[in-house]
């Protein structure tokens, strides 16, 4: 490649990547980029690293995670100033979103020591002689691959929980995003200057698919899920585990008991926060028959008076220009397939920019109500009840998140919809909350960040017995006697087989 031609299209020029601004074409940053050898190198330096962080125990890895979570928060302006100038992201979205991120650090911090550390687990009757441990070990070195719509969030959501569970990290962000991934690092660094415990590559797709390779303990992936076939599948070579937090197409059912101002203000905000660049984005609405129309009108009238632009604006450009094009085909085929542009429409896509845009009566095997659109569009299409709705939300392959608006079905369709995450009365607020796990199912990929289980996913159990006493029954020796084997029946008859 030669040096930058479309705005916010990143280049590597003389071996530099360089990142621009997609609304202004301004230079974000250039750093070197990574091949086989440097990606190998950097595992290496941080199995060494890896090693000194474990051993710094879970107090001392808290001290730091703490310390590098008080930089981020009393350095956010920056941070939101450069995830702006990267991504076009308003500043207010890019505030947002790092404090989601300091949420995360902190909890991690807090919490590692509760779910990972050492533990006595109870006997049973059976082995009642011995006593039982459990605990998750690093896996050493995790490989972290993120996404550019939310830089600090998607890998933070990694890494914190990685090193916290006493992991180095080596965190390849994605090309359009290399600044704010240097400057996670580099703050690191800061608060960690012994050893390069959370390093950055940089470069293209090719180093991921490097650091896949590179004997990494385990591979925490987030991105599109066509990307994460390949992820899975350069990993299963080595058998390194993956974790897989790919695409999502999440669902919005509104009730007929639903607060219609609060659902509307929140379908708005979850469908085109961030341009409706978010996995967890409300990319689709059923909204029964009864109060669909208001419904309707309520968020048109609200979507209607969001200011789109390149600064200090609501809705600020698309990040990835070629995205611009998935966004146009669907609103051209949902067009041309019967459904009607209540606002918006294709005159909505100017690139940079795309006004939003919202749909109704939609078929249902439109693209833009199939696959991932990633853009500041909203299908809104009527159901008769809300049994309808979640048999139409779940009749796509993805299963990340999504939102149930109403009262009395409210907990009963969040239940059933498929998917790891619903918000009810709300949309995307599981992804702040610390304590619950964060992921999906079918295609939008599977295991765990976030809570209990996204420390968990960071660490190997390792599981150990100790003999207490001899064994009254002895079945694992060949010093067991036929009377002793035929105590053992009976034993087992008494209790296990009434
Ligand atoms: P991509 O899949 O295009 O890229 C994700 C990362 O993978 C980038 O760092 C990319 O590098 C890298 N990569 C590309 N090719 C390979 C390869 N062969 N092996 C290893 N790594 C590779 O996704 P986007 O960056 O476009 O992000 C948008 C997608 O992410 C959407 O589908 C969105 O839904 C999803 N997402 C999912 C989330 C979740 O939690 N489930 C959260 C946020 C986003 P490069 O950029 O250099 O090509």
């Amino acid at each position: 490649m030669t040096a930058v031609q479309v705005p916010g299209v990143p280049v590597v020029d003389n071996g530099l990547l360089i990142s621009t601004n997609p609304a202004t074409g301004a230079e974000a940053g250039r750093f070197p980029v990574s091949d086989p050898a440097g990606v190998a190198a950097a595992v290496r330096r941080a199995a060494t690293a890896g090693d000194w962080w474990a051993g710094l125990g879970f107090a001392g890895r808290r001290d730091r995670l703490l310390r590098w979570r008080s930089t981020l928060a009393r350095r956010i302006e920056e941070l939101a100033a450069l995830c702006h100038a990267e991504t076009g992201k308003p500043v207010a979205d890019a505030i947002v979103e790092v404090i989601t991120a300091v949420e995360h650090i902190d909890w991690a911090a807090r919490n590692a020591r509760r779910v990972l550390g050492p533990r006595r687990v109870r006997s049973r009757l059976l082995l009642v002689e011995f006593g039982a441990h459990l605990e998750y070990q690093p896996y050493g070195v995790v490989g972290v691959i993120g996404p550019w719509n939310y830089p600090v969030f998607t890998p933070i959501g990694s890494a914190a929980y990685a090193l916290a569970a006493g992991n180095a990290v080596v965190f390849k962000p994605s090309e359009y995003t290399p600044t704010v991934g240097q400057w996670l690092a580099d703050t690191f660094a800061e608060v960690v200057p012994e050893h390069p415990v959370l390093q950055v590559v940089h470069g293209l797709g090719d180093v991921g698919a490097a650091l896949c390779r590179s004997g990494v303990g385990k591979v925490a992936f987030t991105g599109s899920t066509a990307t994460a076939r390949k992820v899975m599948a350069a990993c299963a070579d080595s058998l390194t585990p993956v974790l897989l937090e790919a695409g999502g197409k999440d669902a919005m059912i509104v009730d007929d008991d639903a607060d219609l101002d609060a659902a509307a203000e929140a379908c708005v905000w979850g469908a085109l926060t961030n341009a409706g660049q978010t996995c967890i984005g409300i990319e689709r609405v059923y909204a029964v028959d009864a109060v669909h129309d208001r419904f309707v009108a309520k968020v048109v009238e609200r979507a209607g008076r969001l200011t789109v632009g390149a600064d200090g604006a609501d809705i600020g450009p698309i990040t990835m220009p070629s995205q611009v094009d998935v966004i146009r085909r669907h609103i051209d085929d949902a067009v041309a397939r019967g459904g009607r542009a209540v606002l918006g429409g294709p005159e909505a896509v100017q690139p940079p920019f795309v006004h939003p845009t919202v749909l109704v009566d939609v078929p249902e095997d439109a693209a833009a109500v199939r696959e991932e659109t990633f853009g500041p569009t909203i299908v809104i299409n009527r159901v008769s009840d809300v049994d309808e709705a979640v048999d139409r939300a779940n009749a796509v392959r993805y299963g990340l998140g999504g939102s149930v608006f109403g009262r009395r079905r409210a907990v009963e369709a969040a239940r059933r919809l498929r998917s790891g995450m619903t918000a009810i009365n709300s949309t995307l607020s599981f992804a702040g909350m610390s304590t619950l796990p964060f992921g999906g199912t079918g295609e939008s990929g599977f295991g765990r960040i976030h809570g209990d289980d996204g420390l968990r996913e960071f660490g190997r159990a390792k599981a150990v017995t100790r003999r207490r006493a001899p064994s009254l029954m002895p079945a694992m020796t060949f010093e067991r006697t036929p009377a002793q084997v035929a105590r053992l029946v009976r034993t087992i008859k008494a209790i296990y087989g009434r």
